[in-house]
């Protein structure tokens, strides 16, 4: 039997691992000026720049029982990859912080950055920099994105208009649905560990879960086809509080249509077997790194032949509120319920 070969970390030090994790390093992007290595790495971007970061706290964002630490760097990017692109920006440069106990190898350690140089590689994005420290138990990632785009067509929030049309990229709920597969097959384990853990037949929603993408393609779409948003938002808490957070600060009412909610066959099968309606899936499901989005009207015709754009309601005056227009033909009000609210159910 082959042994796992486990390197400690204390046998490198710091800046071994540090050099260990960095090189072979390419810069892909004009604007990296400089990589790893010195004190800051140097940008030189030609367009207006967008930042954001996230944090991943082992026992919070992720559990290692069923997360593959390749599939955990990769989504750590994701993540934010996902944030700069529903500015409808390119992202450009990463950083990447990791705290780190001894409880994990260097051996470990490479198979993160696989997934994260993994993502890179995917999505054109260099990796300039970072900070790397000991934590006493768990693991915790951080990762900056910069993402690069002219000024006049980066994409807010807070810019929706009456009369928009509201549109989703790829379908709902599938993410939240791979979770509930995977902590219910923890849970088999735990209690049993002999038991077989049965998560054949459910790839999507599971792949889903463990390795998102991000929407770079919408946005390539979106510029071939000189579109320019009025509003995005990325689905990371799932679609109530996404369409909320877009009325609010664009101060603006909306009617969301049920019919309209992708939603895969899937996750809708899953879902009932699960005796979760599937629309409260994709309303309080998270982490599907969708782009929710508006548009003027005058651009429906560029959209309606894209076959992973589903149009799913209209913005309206902020006094008729926020509704949910239901299959059955009722109105009721969007609230957030977030995560823990779906759980209860
Ligand atoms: P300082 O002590 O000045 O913070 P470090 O030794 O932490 O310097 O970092 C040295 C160089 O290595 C810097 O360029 C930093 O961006 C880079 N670096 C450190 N940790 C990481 C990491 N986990 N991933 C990528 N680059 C890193
Ligand atoms: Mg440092």
């Amino acid at each position: 039997m082959a042994t796992i070969k486990r390197t400690e970390i204390s046998s490198l030090g710091e800046f071994g691992l540090i050099d260990r994790l960095t090189q072979g390093l390419s810069l892909q992007n004009a604007s990296s000026m400089l990589g790893p290595g010195d004190d800051a790495a140097i940008l030189q971007p030609a367009n207006t720049q967008v930042v954001t970061t996230d944090i991943l706290v082992e026992g919070i964002h992720f559990d290692l029982v069923y997360t593959p630490l390749k599939h955990l760097g990769y989504k750590s990017v994701i993540v934010n990859l996902s944030d700069v692109y529903a500015m409808n920006a390119i992202p450009k440069q990463i950083l990447v912080s990791i705290a780190i106990s001894n409880r994990f190898s260097v051996e470990a350690v490479d198979e993160i950055y696989d997934g994260i140089k993994l993502a890179c590689e995917k999505y054109q994005v260099d990796l300039v920099g970072g900070d790397t420290t000991a934590s006493p138990k768990g693991l915790i990632i951080n990762v900056v994105a910069i993402g690069e785009q002219h000024k006049d067509h980066i994409v807010r929030r807070s810019t929706a208009n009456e009369g928009d049309i509201l549109c989703v990229s790829g379908d709902l709920g599938g993410a939240y649905m791979g979770l509930q597969m995977l902590q219910r097959e923890k849970q088999v384990f735990l209690n049993a560990p002999e038991a077989n853990v049965e998560l054949e037949g459910n790839d999507y929603i599971v792949g889903r879960q463990l390795k998102p993408e991000a929407r770079k393609d919408i946005i390539e779409f979106f510029e071939a086809e000189n579109i320019i948003p009025t509003s995005m938002i990325d689905i990371s808490d799932g679609l109530s509080s996404e369409i909320l957070h877009l009325c609010k600060q664009s101060n603006m009412g909306c009617q969301l249509n049920e019919a309209g909610v992708p939603i895969a066959n899937e996750t809708y099968n899953k879902a009932l077997e699960f005796g979760i309606d599937p629309i409260n899936c994709a309303l309080s499901g998270g982490e599907d790194y969708e782009l929710l989005f508006t548009i003027d009207k005058k651009d429906a015709d560029k959209i309606n032949h894209h076959p992973d754009i589903s149009v799913i309601g209209e913005m309206l005056d902020a006094n008729l509120g926020v509704k949910l227009y239901t299959k059955g033909g009722n109105y009721h009000d969007i609230i957030s319920l977030g995560w823990d609210g779906l759980k209860d159910e």
